[in-house]
């Protein structure tokens, strides 16, 4: 495996594989890697015949009061993991080579980035930015056939499909679900901040889509019935949800029933964590 720091070193690796016709793939990731990125990593690695993953913290799209000096990171770890999961190219460029002095250009998505975690009293439209803007920048940097990404962010899978529509990036892009810890936890780098007594309560989010799969399987789909269902397995863990709501999986648009793919998501801060999780309810993942 290759650990590659620039632009034009990365083209220079890619150009003879993309010259021969092989096919390309591209996982994006901040690192601090758990199953859920390896999960993607495997699948990419079965896909395609070369495969780049990228390692990148975006402050771009981190907001003033969030955590990007605390970002959980240990290259070596990562490097050691995608090595042993046949990754080729560990692209992990520093700060000034993906935004240079002068860098002025914003991406941006509207009408799926206003509401959930681009809500202005939450993360904001700039988180999206932020992402739509380094995603663009990797997709034209890789240029990859292929890319992948996780359920697990689902606004930002969906932002990133309608990105790719709407420039025509001719890139496929490829959704896993979301890999668990076995008590149902979402895997995520920020599981980390979590304090014994605080991973109790994080149980509160997938508990809480648990139940309500539960009443949607006893045939309760208005959203009134699901919500409290769903509220009352945070609230038996003493948490607050950022927000608790239920939207159409396909465009954000707010649902009062579930009625076709309807996507239950959540976010909520647990002590220093800011969590979030997600279910399709009524259709499959
Ligand atoms: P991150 O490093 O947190 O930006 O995540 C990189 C990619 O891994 C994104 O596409 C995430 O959606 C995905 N991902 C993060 N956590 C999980 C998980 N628990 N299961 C599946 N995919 C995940």
């Amino acid at each position: 495996m290759k650990t590659i720091r620039t632009v034009a070193d990365l083209r220079e690796t890619l150009a003879p594989a993309r010259r021969a016709g092989s096919s390309i793939g591209l996982v994006p990731t901040m690192g601090f890697f758990h199953e859920g990125h390896l999960a993607l990593i495997d699948a990419a690695r079965d896909a395609c015949d070369v495969l780049v993953v990228s390692l990148f913290v975006n402050p771009s799209q981190f907001g003033p009061s969030e955590d990007l000096d605390a970002y959980p990171r240990d290259e070596r770890r990562d490097a050691d993991l995608a090595e042993r999961h046949g990754v080729d190219v560990l692209f992990a460029p520093p700060v000034d080579e993906v935004y240079p002095d002068g860098f002025s250009t914003t991406v941006a998505v509207h009408g799926l980035t206003e509401v959930l975690d681009g809500h202005p009293a939450r993360r904001g439209q700039g988180h999206f930015d932020g992402v739509t803007t380094v995603v663009t920048k990797l997709f034209n940097m890789v240029q990859p056939d292929r890319a992948w990404f996780g359920q697990k962010d689902a606004q930002q899978a969906l932002v990133i499909r309608r990105l790719v529509r709407d420039l025509d990036i001719p890139v496929a892009i490829e959704v896993l679900p979301t890999v668990r810890e076995a008590d149902g936890l979402a895997m995520s780098s920020r599981n980390v901040y979590l304090s014994p007594d605080e991973r109790e309560r994080a149980l509160g989010l997938s508990r809480a889509l648990e139940a309500a799969e539960q009443e949607v399987a006893a045939g309760r789909l208005d959203a009134r019935d699901v919500l409290a269902a769903a509220r009352r397995e945070l609230d038996a863990r003493g948490v607050e949800p950022e927000y608790l709501e239920l939207r159409s999986a396909s465009d954000l648009s707010p649902a009062a029933r579930v009625d076709g793919r309807t996507l239950l998501a959540v976010a909520a801060r647990v002590g220093r964590a800011r969590l979030i999780d997600n279910t399709v309810l009524g259709g499959t993942e």
